[in-house]
């Protein structure tokens, strides 16, 4: 995935997003960190046409996707959004309905064959009969990344997509990302706070700070410099057990 000097403003005019250029290859887990309101949301919105830049360019492999049509788009781009609920289906059939971009006709067999092997697969066979709105919140957004993959997407978009699960669940929906990246050569963007966890599962790490790119790389870039200059906050970058650990000095 290719991003070229993306910019983006509200019809307010308020500019959001300022040249945002970034690489991140097929396989790669990317973080994109920074402080409340510096435009995460918004650039994550700009990759799967819910708005529209003004200016720039998103390539996947060789396509660009701000040129694509609903149904092509989706089936490059899956996008599971912040404190997303899902409507009151089961989780059968909102997997299913993340086959609706391949669909022609209707349900194919190799629709119901993608969504049973993603139900074993993620260990949510268990829960194919239940109703969304009858699911922990662990259970859920497990089951809307389940959605999300069954699109057989080139790009997932992820908002927050652990800010309200327990530790366990965050590390097991983490998990779930890398594990399905590599396998698929997906690349997975993913917007999250906790820098710690970040570190833990990303390969790369891109710091939005005012609507532009303050720094974007490997583990190498989350330096004490980059954290104070977006968080505001004096901390180191520790080893515990092999992974590197931001500590706040407070
Ligand atoms: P983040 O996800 O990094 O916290 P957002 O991308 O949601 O930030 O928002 C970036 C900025 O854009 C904020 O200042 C926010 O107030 C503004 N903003 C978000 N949505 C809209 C909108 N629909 N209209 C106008 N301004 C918006
Ligand atoms: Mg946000």
């Amino acid at each position: 995935m290719e991003v070229r000097d993306l910019s983006f403003s509200y019809p307010c005019g308020r500019q959001i997003l300022k040249d945002i250029s970034f690489t991140a290859p097929a396989g790669d887990f990317l973080a994109i960190l920074g402080n409340n309101g510096a435009g995460k949301s918004t650039l994550l919105k700009c990759f799967d046409h819910i708005l529209r830049p003004q200016s720039g360019t998103v390539t996947v492999e060789g396509t660009d996707l701000l040129t694509l049509k609903p149904a092509e788009l989706a089936r490059q781009v899956a996008f599971l959004a912040q404190g997303a609920e899902g409507a009151r289906l089961t989780v059968y059939d909102t997997l299913l309905l993340g086959r609706k971009p391949y669909m022609k006709w209707g349900v194919a067999p190799e629709d119901r064959a993608i969504v049973e092997e993603t139900l074993a697969r993620m260990e949510l066979e268990h829960l194919a009969v239940r109703y969304l709105d009858q699911l922990s919140g662990g259970e859920r957004q497990k089951v809307l990344l389940a959605r999300a993959l069954v699109q057989e997407p080139k790009v997932l978009l992820l908002d927050e997509p652990t800010s309200n699960l327990d530790l366990r669940n965050q590390y097991e929906v983490l998990d779930l990302v890398r594990q399905e990246c590599r396998r698929r050569q997906i690349t997975a963007v993913m917007v999250i706070h906790d820098l710690n966890l970040a570190l833990r599962f990303c390969d790369r790490f891109l710091f939005l700070h005012q609507g532009q790119v303050l720094a974007e790389g490997p583990m190498s870039v989350v330096t004490p410099e980059h954290i104070r200059a977006v968080y505001g906050i004096d901390a180191s970058v520790e080893r515990i057990q092999g992974t590197p650990v931001v500590v706040p000095r407070l």
